[in-house]
């Protein structure tokens, strides 16, 4: 797996705050937000702010912090949506799928069974500014 981290990768370019993002959640170490190519509505990304390609290279730190952030979005998710199921998943590696080399969980409100292709469509920017409003607001409950 390549774990040579490269700094214009899209997610940096976010969190150097030089592309805008739909934000619902940041701190010192993480920040979580929307992804523009939702697999279902409600489709939330979570990053540690590590410079890390892949989830081996977290430190068991990083990568036990980063997973609590997962969880608390999550709940919020759950709250904002009513989410019945949440898919966590996360993809390590180009021969694992994943598109964009800045280590990151997706929450996917959906079933295995009924999400959208990866990473194939843009969704409707007013639709997802919506939802994460209300995710937003739902993290000041949990
Ligand atoms: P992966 O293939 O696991 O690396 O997933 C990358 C995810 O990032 C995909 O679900 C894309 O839809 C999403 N994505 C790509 N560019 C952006 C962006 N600028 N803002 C938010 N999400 C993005």
């Amino acid at each position: 797996m390549n774990s040579t981290y490269d700094p214009q990768n899209i997610f940096a370019k976010i969190l150097r705050q030089e592309i805008p993002a739909i934000k619902v959640y940041e701190d010192e170490q993480t920040l979580a937000f929307m992804d523009i190519m939702p697999q279902a509505n409600g489709h939330t990304l979570v990053i540690p702010k590590a410079e890390a390609v892949t989830l081996l290279d977290l430190s068991a730190e990083q990568a036990a912090y980063t997973i609590q952030i997962v969880q608390k979005v999550a709940r919020a998710i759950e709250i904002a949506l009513d989410a019945q199921g949440i898919v966590l998943m996360q993809l390590s590696g180009e021969a694992a799928g994943q598109t964009v080399p800045h280590v990151h969980f997706h929450l996917i409100p959906s079933s295995i069974h009924e999400m959208r292709q990866h990473a194939a469509q843009a969704g409707d920017p007013e639709e997802i500014k919506q939802t994460a409003l209300k995710i937003k607001a739902a993290l000041e409950r949990v």
